[in-house]
């Protein structure tokens, strides 16, 4: 979504893309992120972290509102009181959003290629030892926003696992071996399929996949409905300290990041795009089902965003 969205293709133009732009909401993948924090607020109900929520946020700021702040502010042209401070200090903050792991691996760990020190999972856990001590690379309320963002994101398939492409024939996703023989996809951007190959992969999990999982719903209304319709699985629920969560996530993550490139056929190469944003692209095609095998995985993957957003939470402000 630039709610779990990489700023990267502006060729990926969707219906809701198109239609957030035009009522001025922004970014898009946006709906996901909303999601996730209206969920965590259901969650979240007459707890100490909700109170300490409503502390750091200004009044009538939802964690739905917090959790668009990160994309937004990819947007050079939008300034904010807070924006132009945090842009100085964190002139990388657009790549804080993904890692970038071959979906093929096991696990997450920053020995893994991809991985890196200001990576999504460790700015995740960065967010929450300032929020648990009041002091790091952010303020409190930075981090607040961010970790609502970054939770959102990482329940996003391509934002940890990635498809690297060989780079001769034949074309297809291999672990990338050494220096050269391969090329990154860039968390699916570069993907593409459709009229004029204007569509991607990570824009179609951003926001093509969690648009055809709302339906009609706007997102009060969804996240009301997870919330009694999804059972809470006890693999939602992560083992020891809250700062080893976010590592946990992404090693779930990278399982379903295989999930979803399974079936997907590189069908050529075809270079950089118009505007030479993108180095290289490659036609692809879906296998047939592939929105309904989409639409479960969306709902779950919300629905376990959510309540991991409130669980970690409830672990700074037990
Ligand atoms: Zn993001």
């Amino acid at each position: 979504m630039k709610p779990w969205t990489r700023s990267l293709i502006p060729a990926a133009l969707t219906a809701a893309t198109i239609s957030a732009l035009s009522i001025g909401v922004g970014a898009f993948g946006e709906a996901g992120h909303r999601v996730v924090g209206t969920l965590a607020e259901l969650h979240l109900k007459n707890t100490r972290a909700l109170a300490e929520v409503r502390r750091i946020l200004r009044p009538n700021e939802t964690l739905a509102a917090a959790a668009v702040w990160p994309d937004t502010i990819k947007d050079a042209l939008y300034e904010d009181g807070e924006t132009a401070l945090f842009r100085l200090n964190h002139p990388a903050h657009d790549t804080y959003h993904y890692a970038n792991l071959p979906f093929q691996s096991e696990r997450y760990g920053l020995d893994v290629p991809g991985a890196r020190p200001a990576d999504v999972v460790q700015m995740a856990r960065e967010c929450i030892r300032v929020l648990r001590k009041g002091k790091g690379l952010f303020t409190q309320r930075e981090a607040l926003r961010l970790l609502v963002h970054f939770t959102g994101d990482m329940h996003q398939p391509l934002h940890v696992g990635n498809a690297f492409v060989s780079a001769g024939a034949p074309l297809q996703f291999i672990v990338p071996q050494g220096p050269t023989g391969w090329r990154t996809t860039l968390g699916g951007n570069s993907l593409v399929y459709g009229p004029e190959n204007r569509f991607n992969m990570h824009s179609y999990w951003d926001s093509h996949a969690v648009n055809i999982t709302m339906q009609q719903d706007d997102v009060a209304a969804f996240a009301a409905r997870l919330m009694t319709a999804v059972t809470v699985r006890p693999e939602w629920t992560a083992q020891g300290d809250v700062d080893g969560w976010p590592g946990q996530w992404a090693t779930e993550g990278l399982a379903r990041a295989k999930v979803i490139h399974q079936g997907l056929t590189v069908i050529s190469y075809l270079g950089p795009d118009d505007a030479k944003r993108t180095a290289h692209r490659w036609l692809i095609a879906q296998p047939p089902g592939y929105d309904e095998m989409a639409r479960p995985i969306v709902r779950d993957q919300l629905a376990a965003g959510g309540y991991r957003l409130a669980a970690v939470l409830r672990a700074i402000w037990p």
